[in-house]
C-alpha cells in the first residue's frame, strides 16, 4: 500500500492508503514520486467547477526516481531520476511526431482517470516519450531544486507556449494579460525569446512584484478597468507587437484583442472559460493573428531541463511554498485563497 492524494468531491482534499500501481503494459515504468506540484487547474474540481467529480487522486506536476521498468523500456533503469511533463504520450503518431504531443490521441493528462501524480508511487505509460531524464542523482535532487524543476512539467511550458503561438521574437513588444503562474512564465518566456520589452497586467499586487524583480514591467488592473484605457493610460502610445492571454475569460480576450497592434499576434493559453464573443470581424478588421491551445509540454522539457542545468533557466520564482505531503489540505487552501501563487509537496 501507498499514500496517495485523494477527493471525494469539491472542497475535499486529504491522503489515503491505496494500492500501489502495477506495472501493466511493457512500456511503462514506476516512478516513486520525490516531489510533486498542485496546480491552479487542480483547484476547478476542488471549487467544485467541473460538471463531474469522480474520487480519485490529485495533480499532474511530478518528479522522482525510476523504480520498475517494463519490458520494452529502453530509455531508462531503476534509479533514474526524471521529471514527467502534465501529459503522456506515445511519440509515434502524427501529432506526437509533429511536436503536438499534448493532442497525442492515446496520450492523456494524469489524474484524468482518478490516477494523479499527488502519490508515493505513480505507473507512467509510454515511459520512453513521457518522461525526461534529469541529469542530477536521485540525491542531488532538494527542496530547491525541485522548486526550479517542476514549474517546468506544466505552467512554464503552459507560458512558454503561449508566447510561441504569440510568434514572440527578437525586439517585440509583449504584453502578458493575466499574473497567475502561466502568466508570469508567459512574460519570462517573452524574454528568452527575445522580446525588446514586457508589460504584465494582472491584478495582484504581490505577483506584480515578483515579476518586477525579474525585471519585467508591471501594470495593475482591477476588475472593473478596460484593460486597453488602462495600458494607454499608463504606457501612452505603447504598440503592442504581441500578447499572450493567460486567463481564459472574456474580459482578458477582449483585453489581448484590443491591445495588439494592427498585424499583431495573440497567442492563448488560458483554458477558455465562458468566452463565446470573438467575432471574426475583430480579427479581420485589424489582421490580427490569434492561435492558442494545450502546451505540448514534452516538446519543451528537455530544452527547459538543460538550460536549468546550464544555470541559464531559474523558475523557482514561480513557487512560493514548500509544504510535507501530509499538508496537502493547506497547499490547496493557499491556492484557492489565493496566498500562495505555486506550492510544492515533499512527498518523500
Ligand atoms: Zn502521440
Amino acid at each position: 500500500m501507498m499514500r496517495s492524494s485523494w477527493s471525494a468531491g469539491p472542497a475535499d482534499i486529504g491522503i489515503r492508503e491505496v494500492d500501489d500501481p502495477v506495472l501493466v503494459n511493457p512500456d511503462d515504468v514506476i516512478v516513486d514520486v520525490r516531489y510533486a506540484a498542485i496546480c491552479g487547474s487542480d483547484l476547478w474540481p476542488y471549487r467544485g467547477l467541473l460538471p463531474r467529480h469522480e474520487p480519485g487522486s490529485t495533480g499532474h506536476e511530478f518528479l522522482g526516481v525510476v523504480s520498475e521498468v517494463g519490458e520494452t523500456v529502453s530509455g531508462f533503469q531503476v534509479g533514474d531520476a526524471v521529471i514527467a511533463p502534465f501529459m503522456y504520450s506515445d511519440g509515434i503518431c502524427p501529432e506526437c511526431r509533429r511536436g503536438l504531443q499534448s493532442q497525442c490521441a492515446r496520450g492523456g493528462l494524469w489524474g484524468r482517470d482518478g490516477v494523479g501524480a499527488q502519490t508515493e508511487r505513480i505507473r507512467v505509460p509510454f515511459a520512453d516519450t513521457t518522461l525526461v531524464a534529469l541529469p542530477w542523482a536521485d540525491a542531488e535532487i532538494d527542496d530547491a531544486l525541485a522548486m526550479r524543476l517542476l514549474p517546468l512539467a506544466d505552467v512554464f511550458a503552459t507560458g512558454y507556449h503561449g508566447a510561441v503561438l504569440a510568434g514572440v521574437g527578437p525586439g517585440d513588444v509583449v504584453v502578458v494579460v493575466g499574473d497567475g503562474a502561466v502568466g508570469l512564465s508567459a512574460a519570462i518566456a517573452a524574454g528568452m525569446l527575445g522580446a525588446g520589452r514586457v508589460v504584465l497586467m494582472g491584478g495582484n499586487p504581490q505577483r506584480l512584484r515578483v515579476a518586477a524583480a525579474r525585471g519585467i514591467e508591471t501594470l495593475r488592473v482591477f476588475p472593473t478597468d478596460v484593460g486597453a484605457e488602462r495600458l494607454a493610460e499608463a504606457f501612452g502610445d505603447l504598440i503592442v507587437d504581441r500578447v499572450i492571454e493567460a486567463v481564459g475569460m472574456q474580459a482578458a480576450f477582449d483585453t489581448a484583442l484590443d491591445v495588439v497592434r494592427v498585424g499583431g499576434s495573440v497567442g492563448f493559453v488560458g483554458v477558455p472559460h465562458g468566452v463565446d464573443a470573438i467575432a471574426p470581424m475583430r480579427l479581420f478588421s485589424k489582421a490580427v493573428h490569434l492561435a492558442g491551445g494545450t502546451a505540448p509540454a514534452r516538446h519543451y522539457l528537455e530544452r527547459f531541463v538543460a538550460e536549468t542545468r546550464a544555470g541559464r533557466l531559474d523558475v523557482s520564482v514561480l513557487i512560493d511554498r514548500m509544504l510535507p505531503f501530509d499538508a496537502i489540505k493547506d497547499g490547496y487552501e493557499a491556492m484557492d485563497t489565493g496566498e500562495s501563487l505555486k506550492v510544492v509537496l515533499r512527498i518523500r
